[in-house]
């Protein structure tokens, strides 16, 4: 049963605060900027803290510019996945590093983010699906990830109660889960105690450049002088990039996601199948979404950008509610580059912050008590969305643009960008000082997407 309005994000589970804190409470504005930087990121969420944090470990001078608030958007609205299981090839260096990271992370910053490695867990619902887990177990080998695939019995002793017959599942028992809303915000005071300035409520409008080269981030609130920029937004890199020429294809795609009160414990990490992706909450309760389902929102990209998200388009098909509203006449409306002395459109929408779908709330509840009859009675205590910014891959762009040189992109992490930011973190600060981190980026080059390239995705799992 559902507790209340989703759309009302009652307080009745034992957190102290709702998750939708992070990006309600009131914005802390800075009192003053610095007027340079070694470097300058624009976003605070986990890649951008994450960067910053690498980066003020070895000294940069480092200033990070969030629109918002640390976390406000995907980095604090996800469901708390951090996994190997199942990745795409590409970016299986990275997450590796990342969950070394993710392991000593809160010894290193002195501060709890959740973390905790309880496994990952796709269960199948026939043969075939057997057969695709199977098909990623040589991946799993050969990196030395500890991936298995497994019986129905077996799974039986890792998941609790289930109400539903599951064929079998692959199972990583050295993935984890870790607190969005406490894991970003750590590792930007983190960054801050290293001597980071980290900024709030402060949009970067735009960068000047002089003789081609970045020369300067135009804030709200001043100009900072730097030489090396990181683009960051999440969500808005498409938009920001495109107001100083630079075409980044991007779409967006809405998740629904709800918490639920504590509740019986019917299993102790996470699991993923054709109802339900669920996850226990370090306070006793569980973050869960749907299965298979999204909303996409057409607007002026998904024309822009069709031919080059065709393929994942048509892979996702199945999950994808396609509609047209609000948001087509909202981005047709914002103009494709603004003055840098006037309000920009990252000033107009401060945080990105969709409502929760309904249906997908109720279909989720459905859901949760058919697979976990023993949490019917378990509240739904609070319902929200987060915007997933998704590349025609389905892997993140990391690179310093050709046009532009010092100014950089990371972005496009596609649903998946959670467990591997401080991975990415530390392979993009090797990236902006020039000293590398031992991570080839060279899979996650922005120009694969206009050189001829073939899209390669990963095949369904
Ligand atoms: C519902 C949902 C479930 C997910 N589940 C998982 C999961 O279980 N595991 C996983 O690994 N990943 C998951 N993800 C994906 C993951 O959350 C993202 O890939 C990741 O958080 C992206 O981090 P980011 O730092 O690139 O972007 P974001 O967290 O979106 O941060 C970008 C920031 O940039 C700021 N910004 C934008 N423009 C400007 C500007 N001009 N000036 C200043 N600031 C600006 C924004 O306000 C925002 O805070 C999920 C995402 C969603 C939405």
């Amino acid at each position: 049963m559902i507790a209340s309005d989703p759309g009302s994000r009652v307080n009745e589970s034992p957190l102290t605060e709702t998750v939708s804190a992070t990006w309600t409470r009131p914005f802390e504005k800075p009192g003053s900027i610095p007027t340079a930087a070694d470097v300058v990121i624009i976003g605070g969420g986990i890649v951008g803290v994450s960067t910053a944090w690498f980066l003020a470990k070895q000294g940069v001078n480092v200033t990070l510019c969030e629109k918002g608030h640390i976390a406000g958007e995907q980095s604090g609205r996800n469901w708390g996945w951090v996994r190997v299981q199942a990745r795409d090839t590409r970016e299986m260096p990275m997450i590796i590093e990342s969950m070394d990271i993710w392991r000593g992370l809160a010894d290193e910053i002195g501060e709890d983010v959740g973390y905790t490695e309880t496994g990952c867990v796709f269960a199948a619902s026939d043969d075939a699906q057997m057969e695709r887990f199977a098909a990623w177990l040589p991946t799993a080998d050969e990196y030395g990830i500890d991936t298995r695939v497994i019986s129905a019995e077996e799974l039986g002793r890792h998941v609790r109660g289930s109400g539903v017959s599951w064929h079998g599942a692959m199972i990583t028992a050295t993935d984890g889960r870790a607190e969005p809303h406490k894991a970003a915000p750590a590792i930007a005071r983190a960054a801050e105690r290293k001597g980071a300035t980290v900024l709030t409520a402060c949009a970067a409008r735009g960068i000047e450049t002089e003789g081609g080269r970045v020369a300067a981030v135009v804030t709200e609130h001043g100009t900072i002088r730097t030489s090396v920029v990181l683009c960051a937004a999440g969500a808005w890199s498409s938009m920001f990039c495109r107001s100083l020429g630079i075409s980044v294809p991007q779409l967006r795609v809405r998740g629904t996601v709800v918490r639920t009160a504590p509740g019986d414990a019917v299993l102790d990490g996470n699991l993923f199948d054709d109802h339900l992706g669920i996850r226990r909450r370090q306070d006793g309760g569980y973050t869960v979404a749907h299965g298979t389902t999204l909303d996409h929102p057409i607007t002026p990209s998904t024309i822009r950008y069709a031919f080059k998200f065709l393929p994942a388009l048509m892979q996702e098909r199945k999950g994808l509610n396609i509609s047209i509203g609000r948001e087509f006449i909202d981005e047709w409306r914002t103009p494709r580059a603004w003055a840098l002395d006037d309000t920009s459109p990252f000033e107009q929408t401060r945080v990105l912050d969709p409502a929760p779908n309904p249906r997908v709330v109720e279909g989720i509840r459905q859901n949760i008590d058919r697979v976990f009859p023993s949490l019917a009675e378990t509240e739904i205590v609070e319902a929200w969305a987060g915007m997933v910014e998704t590349s025609p891959d389905v892997v993140p762009i990391i690179e310093e643009t050709q046009s532009i040189p010092g100014f950089h992109i990371a972005t496009g992490f596609s649903g998946h960008g959670f467990g591997i930011g401080p991975g990415a973190g530390k392979a993009i600060a090797g990236m902006l000082t020039g000293n590398g981190s031992g991570i080839d980026l060279s899979d996650f080059r922005l120009s694969r997407f206009f050189d001829g390239s073939k899209i390669q995705l990963q095949e369904s799992i």
